[in-house]
């Protein structure tokens, strides 16, 4: 850390939220290693980046040079220890089970200094829990970063029960560093976005469900009734029908009957219309 500006960033898991993540990074000159269990997924992560890049510097967005800049701050390595060793900050993005999370930030930890601000970019696991796994809970927060990352303007942080302020604060700064627009949430289920975005998704299912109109039209009465730039359905066959409906039985679960995933989401999913990505949900795609 120089000059109160955070400079050295680990990166933790380098799949689709981890390699956004190095890369904003590094875009705005912080040195970033970035750790995976194998070279094979870093060399995928550095291909990605590479390609991202490249897109900018086709619409005349960066030079090759700056490209050339940034992919040279980013180190990839399998050396979990070594990744962490001199971060200000470390960011996990391993996959979402809390058995993992647990193990990954006793090694964290283990290693880390011991001023390092760590977060977890859990989308649904509880950051209280996360942050007791370490010996320092008062300096771990959770960064939820959304997909695309390079595109997606929000960082929404997340309180967990025994974070401090300076540790909040210093997660401000480091949204701001990286151009991120922040929100505050207390460490609740679903935070803030999950939450809201679910509750609609389930309201727009089960008015499917009762016939009230069809998907096209229901998506249609957001986008045009409420700005909305996707559709709660269209949004819902992006993300995966199959996701959702592990969410909605989490939230269900922690929150309540509100959140009862419908049944008609759940024929679906047993139906294999996951969305987008199995060719069908609420839509086709050919
Ligand atoms: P992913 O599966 O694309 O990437 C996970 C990466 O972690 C893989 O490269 C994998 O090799 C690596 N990994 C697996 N086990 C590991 C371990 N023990 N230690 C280190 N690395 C390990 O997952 P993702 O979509 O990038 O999600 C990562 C986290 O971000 C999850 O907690 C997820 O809930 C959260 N998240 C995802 C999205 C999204 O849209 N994909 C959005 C917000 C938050």
């Amino acid at each position: 850390m120089k000059n109160g500006k955070l400079e050295r960033l680990a990166v933790i898991g380098s799949g689709t939220m981890g390699h956004g993540i190095a890369q904003v990074a590094a875009q705005t000159g912080m040195d970033v290693r970035m750790y995976d269990l194998s070279e094979e997924f870093l060399t995928r992560a550095m291909e990605k980046i590479r390609g991202n890049l490249k897109r900018r510097i086709d619409k005349g967005r960066m030079s090759t040079a700056e490209s050339e800049e940034i992919l040279g701050r980013i180190q990839p390595t399998i050396d979990l220890s070594e990744s962490v060793t001199d971060a200000d900050v470390v960011v996990e993005a391993i996959p979402e089970r809390m058995e993992l999370k647990i193990e990954c930030f006793e090694a964290i930890d283990k290693h880390s200094p011991a001023t390092a601000l760590l977060a977890t970019n859990t989308s649904s696991l509880s950051v209280t829990e996360i942050a007791a796994a370490t010996g320092r809970p008062e300096q771990v927060v959770g960064l939820h970063f959304f997909n695309p990352v390079p595109a997606m303007k929000l960082l929404e942080i997340v309180r967990g029960l025994r974070c401090v302020d300076a540790t909040v604060d210093k997660a401000r700064a480091f949204a701001e560093q990286l151009g991120k627009e922040a929100i505050v949430v207390k460490d609740w289920p679903g935070f803030a976005t999950s939450r809201l975005g679910i509750a609609l998704g389930a309201e727009a299912i089960r008015m499917v469900e009762q016939g009230v109109s069809s998907p096209a039209e229901i998506d249609r009465a957001m986008e045009l009734g409420y700005r909305h730039p996707m559709g709660p359905l269209r949004l819902t066959d992006l993300v995966g029908l199959d996701v959702r409906l592990a969410i909605m039985e989490h939230l269900h679960r922690e929150l309540g009957e509100q959140f009862r995933p419908p049944a008609l989401l759940r024929q679906m999913v047993r139906a294999g219309k996951t969305g987008r990505k199995s060719g069908e949900g609420f839509y086709r795609y050919d």
